[in-house]
């Protein structure tokens, strides 16, 4: 559902000189359990907003089913909460029919990598400029602690009781092995610097920035990351002039390495080693082809677009 407000009603035309902070961009209080990490997200999100001056009527958020899939709601844009795993082709339809509009995709690990899985590699492929913003907690929150695709080997929840029986799916290494793909960055909300530096980056991309954050759920797996965000050196930063480069954080996180985001293998090698978590760009190439460049439609009115979806109603309907 679109949610317009009343703080989106500017007309096309008018003279803009409008200044944006954050708080035009902040919905209601926010209802995720406290000290959930989506409240990071949420705040990073609104404060990249206002430092790209991003125009709340021509910005759009699309969301699932989940914890984070509440996203939409707490932004003063426009937004749309669909169905479980369906946030990438609603997204999809959204950027193809209108490309002037900044699209952003919060989606959590049942949403992205379980029930959506079909849709997020073939979103990757078509390599449309939105930015994705996969929230993983490692746990179905909302529906009270089943065990998702990306929960380890050996956790437990009320579907594993004696502990989760496959090795985790990696989000990075799937992203990074589908064709097409051409930004594969992860953070950590307990990293507000990263994390900004990282959604700012990927708001710049052209193309699918695919965006892994790492999420605490203290309400279900409250000892998940404790040793991460106790112990700066459990992170691994990636750091490279070409990546995303953050002044000063190489004092508190003193385990970094150097990667080249535009070396696809060395990319490949370091997604897989799950036994570290890296934070960084992992591959950017914004050379890839983008769908909405590389399709040929003739640009049409929206009144025009009505009567060709009225004919085909007119057809089909029953
Ligand atoms: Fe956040 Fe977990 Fe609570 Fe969901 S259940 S709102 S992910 S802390």
């Amino acid at each position: 559902m679109i949610m317009p407000s009343c703080s989106l009603l500017h007309l096309a035309g008018e003279d803009d000189d409008r200044v944006f902070e954050m708080a035009d961009y902040q919905g209601p209080i926010a209802r995720w359990c406290s000290g959930c990490g989506d409240h990071a997200v949420l705040t990073a999100v609104q404060r990249l907003m206002a430092d790209e001056q991003l125009k709340p009527e021509t910005t759009v958020f699309v969301s699932g089913i989940g914890c984070s899939s509440r996203f939409p709601h707490y932004m003063k844009t426009y937004g749309f909460h669909g169905i479980h795993g369906r946030a990438l082709p609603v997204a999809t339809g959204i950027k193809l029919s209108r490309p002037e509009l900044d699209v952003f995709v919060v989606i959590g690990d049942g949403d992205c990598v379980s029930i959506g899985a079909g849709h997020w590699i073939h979103a990757i492929r078509y390599n449309l400029d939105m930015s994705v913003l996969l929230l993983d907690n490692n746990i179905y929150g909302l529906t009270k602690m089943q065990t998702s695709p990306t929960t380890p080997m050996g956790v437990k929840s009320n579907t594993h009781p004696y502990g989760s029986l496959l090795p985790a799916l990696n989000p990075l290494q799937a992203t990074l092995g589908v064709t097409n793909a051409s930004f594969v960055a992860q953070t950590a909300e307990w990293v507000p610097a990263h994390l900004f530096a990282t959604l700012k980056a990927a708001h710049e991309h052209r193309g699918f920035a695919f965006v892994r954050i790492l999420q605490r759920c203290p309400h279900f797996l409250p000892d998940f990351y404790t040793e991460a965000v106790k112990k700066p050196d459990h992170l691994q930063i990636l750091d490279h002039p070409e990546g995303i480069h953050v002044d000063g954080l190489d004092k508190i996180y003193k385990n970094q390495l150097r990667h080249d985001p535009a070396d696809v293998n060395r990319a490949r090698e370091l997604a897989e080693d799950m036994n570290v978590f890296r934070l960084g760009l992992f591959f950017r190439d914004e050379s890839r082809p983008r769908y909405e460049d590389t399709r040929r439609l003739p640009k049409r009115t929206a009144r025009e677009k009505m009567a060709i979806l009225n004919e085909d109603l007119d057809r089909y309907a029953v």
